[in-house]
């Protein structure tokens, strides 16, 4: 992901004119690794779910671009129609996210069948996903959305998304409505089926234990950009940015010893319309000095861990001295 940036313009609604952006997205950098599981954290309004609806290109970006495999999404070489197919999302689980008047093998073999796959074929393998996500297809292929639980439609919703033979599957807060025990068990559902279709996840979720469980790196946003990304361990157990440490400050833990015992996060973030000046995170920053409300922190660091905080960067000798150079 390079450089990407998505504004939606605000416009006034007598004139039609535009009066502002709403900086949902605004300029990210990151890389996702074959095979990881990158988890994405923060705040609501951080940019979680536009980021991964613009990965998914439901939405284009207003500048930068998406390198998938080594080629331009959306260049000759990648056709958008071949991007969207290797890369498919679930959502929260919801009554609208399922087609009400289709059986549940109509569901999951729809988009094959669109994409020309013969009826037949696209239905044996609806069955044959029913079967890997845990659902009997002899009981189910030709039940209703309505006739199943919150898991059991998580679990099509899953099937759905394998139809297309995808190689990258980004799940945005996809147990976060399902009760702790069927989570768990949907959960293992999906590192198992990781596993054995070579797949790379991206996991949006705002619960921290089950991004801690489930990622290998994680990518913490404040503010429509990336303040902390690294390795789970690396985040979870020695966070840098002084966001991410107020994040895992208001997470319960198991291991109280392990985590610093600070207040938990003051306030709500900022309007995404006005952001503050500097460094967008210090009028809730408990570290912040002076230099922070002027100078724009970059995401500095190395392949393993990165960083967007002045004090942080300076202190490692990756100051960004100049207070002029844009986000
Ligand atoms: Fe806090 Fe300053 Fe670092 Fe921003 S740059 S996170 S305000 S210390
Ligand atoms: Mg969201």
């Amino acid at each position: 992901v390079k450089d990407v940036l998505k504004h939606f313009p605000l416009r006034s609604p007598i004139l039609g004119r535009k009066t502002g952006a709403v900086k949902a997205v605004d300029g990210v950098n990151f890389e996702v690794f074959k095979h990881e599981t990158l988890g994405i954290v923060g705040e609501s309004g951080c940019g979680k779910s536009t980021t991964a609806r613009l990965l998914m290109q439901l939405i284009g970006q207003d500048t930068g671009e998406l390198i998938f495999d080594g080629q331009v999404v959306g260049s000759p070489r990648l056709p958008m129609t071949e991007f969207r197919r290797q890369v498919q999302m679930v959502f929260q689980d919801s009554y609208s996210s399922l087609n009400p008047r289709m059986t549940i093998e109509e569901i999951i073999s729809f988009a094959p069948i669109v994409h020309g796959v013969p009826k037949y074929i696209a239905l044996e393998r609806a069955h044959y996903l029913l079967n890997k996500v845990g659902l009997d297809p002899v009981r189910f292929a030709g039940r209703y959305p309505h006739e199943l639980s919150g898991g059991q439609r998580q679990r099509v919703n899953i099937a759905r998304a394998l139809a297309l033979r995808p190689r990258l599957i980004i799940l945005d807060e996809a147990v976060s409505a399902l009760d702790k025990s069927v989570e768990a068990q949907v959960l293992n559902l999906l590192s198992d089926l990781k596993k054995e279709f070579n797949l790379t996840f991206i996991f949006i979720s705002h619960d921290l234990s089950v991004v801690e469980y489930l990622c290998d790196r994680v990518m913490v946003m404040y503010l429509g950009k990336v303040a902390e990304i690294g390795k789970a361990g690396t985040i979870f157990k020695h966070p840098a940015h002084p966001y991410t440490k107020a994040l895992l400050s208001s997470m319960p833990s198991m291991d109280p010893d392990s985590r610093t015992l600070e207040p938990p996060l003051a306030g709500d973030p900022p309007n995404p319309i006005n952001p503050p000046s500097g460094c967008t995170f210090h009028p809730r920053c408990k570290e912040a000095e002076s230099i922070c409300s002027v100078n724009i922190p970059l995401l500095l660091g190395n392949a393993q861990h990165q960083v967007a905080c002045l004090l942080v960067n300076d202190k490692v000798g990756m100051s960004t001295p100049d207070a002029s150079r844009p986000s």
